[in-house]
């Protein structure tokens, strides 16, 4: 059994005209009038393929193929159709109609599965409009209260709650867990993994954690020219050796480690004057949370050093952490399987980014498909991904639903 690429494709590049911009990209920012249309279109097609739509409080859309048995657990598979500003095609947009592909392909087979299949579209994955990211998954799993939820605004004042309703998708199913048997999500990689080792598919195995800090360097502000340069406490020459030392992190504990310094402010940030005060920002992520504290136990060492030598004060705020997600073995085997029968190549993987798939994996059993991004590239207009890549990804995850749904 192979799913049609043909009709993915058309199915692929009519909804990215929808919120089109000239540069070959997509705006569908969530609860727009770009969004309302995508999502009035994807209504139509699973309703054309024969799916029972329902619309829950967050305005997840469900897509329902009935299973042999209506008392076993519903197998979960999509992804989500907003975008970020001036984003890609494939993001998100990929996952839902591979999954939409896949129940196409059973219908054609006239192949019954036991579990019922839903596809599911995520309201408001990528939190640009409506921060934060991955909001609707994050109110089913309990992250947030839907209250909460509702009260987010745009930056122009425009209310969550209230832009749902006026797009005509606030449901009325509560949005909370309901007897999954597992959430599967076909994404695009968004890195250069795949496409640099030449790997079609990635089998994800969980997405790293984050741990963000603030670094604040209090130094002494003084004259550029008659300050000698042994009698300085230059709070910037301290942060470029933070800025080192922080690269250094991951270079020390390898792995899937990945450190970033982000941002940094200068004050007074002027030609003649020795900066004072400098606050950077800290990015540590890794696939183990132990590594991730030892790292900022070791930055903070490090810190203590540089300002003894620098002759500045030196504050590290750890202010946020989230810990790795582990997406269950059993899924990961059955993706990995999946790719042995279809005799894709494929490699384990990590994610770097967040994905609904984060969330619902405290709701069920959740496993990710990635797809090589051509450049490593997303969130922009050029992302893309080879036809015969998303065949494999698509092949590959009925491959799972067939494994998973009979069973
Ligand atoms: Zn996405």
């Amino acid at each position: 059994m192979q799913i049609q690429l043909d009709r993915l494709q058309h199915s692929v590049l009519t909804l990215a005209q929808i919120g089109a911009t000239p540069e070959g990209g997509v705006s569908r920012l969530a609860l727009s009038d770009a969004d309302k249309e995508g999502r009035d279109l994807l209504v139509r097609w699973m309703r054309a393929t024969g799916l029972e739509v329902t619309i829950d409080t967050m305005g997840n859309i469900f897509g329902r193929r009935h299973g042999t048995d209506q008392d076993a657990a519903i197998l979960l598979i999509g992804s989500h159709i907003d975008s970020v500003k001036e984003g890609g095609k494939f993001d998100g947009a990929l996952g839902v109609l591979s999954a939409l592909e896949v129940v196409r392909t059973l219908n054609d087979q006239q192949r019954q599965t036991r579990h019922p299949i839903e596809v599911v579209a995520f309201t408001n994955e990528e939190g640009v409009r409506f921060p934060p990211a991955m909001l609707a998954s994050g109110v089913m799993a309990g992250h947030f209260t839907l209250d909460y939820a509702y009260s987010r605004t745009d930056t122009q004042g425009k209310r969550f709650g209230e832009e749902l309703a006026r797009i005509g998708y606030r449901g009325s199913r509560p949005c909370t867990p309901r007897h999954f048997h597992a959430y599967i999500e076909m994404h695009v990689e968004q890195g250069p993994v795949l496409i640099t080792e030449g790997y079609p598919i990635g089998v994800v195995e969980g997405v790293l954690g984050i741990s963000w800090s603030t670094i604040t360097i209090l130094g002494e502000r003084d004259h550029a020219g008659p300050t000698p340069m042994a009698m300085r406490h230059d709070a910037l020459v301290a942060a470029a050796q933070i800025v080192l030392a922080v690269r250094n992190l991951a270079t020390t504990f390898g792995g899937d480690m990945v450190t970033t310094v982000g941002t940094l402010d200068v004050e007074p940030n002027m030609i003649n004057v020795i900066p004072g005060r400098v606050v950077l920002s800290v990015n540590i992520r890794d696939w183990y949370d132990e590594k991730i504290r030892q790292a900022l136990t070791m930055l903070k060492e490090e810190a203590a050093r540089i300002a003894k030598t620098e002759g500045v004060h030196i504050e590290v705020d750890n202010y946020w952490h989230i810990a790795p997600t582990h997406f269950s073995p059993e899924i990961v085997a059955a993706v990995e399987r999946s790719c042995q029968k279809r005799g894709c190549q494929y490699r384990k993987i990590v994610s770097g980014a967040g994905h609904d798939a984060n969330y619902l994996n405290h709701v069920t059993r959740t496993g990710m498909i990635f797809v090589p991004s051509i450049g490593g590239k997303s969130h922009c207009p050029e992302e893309n991904t080879a036809w015969e890549d998303i065949e494999k990804g698509a092949n590959v995850l009925l491959q799972t639903v067939l494994d998973l749904a009979e069973a």
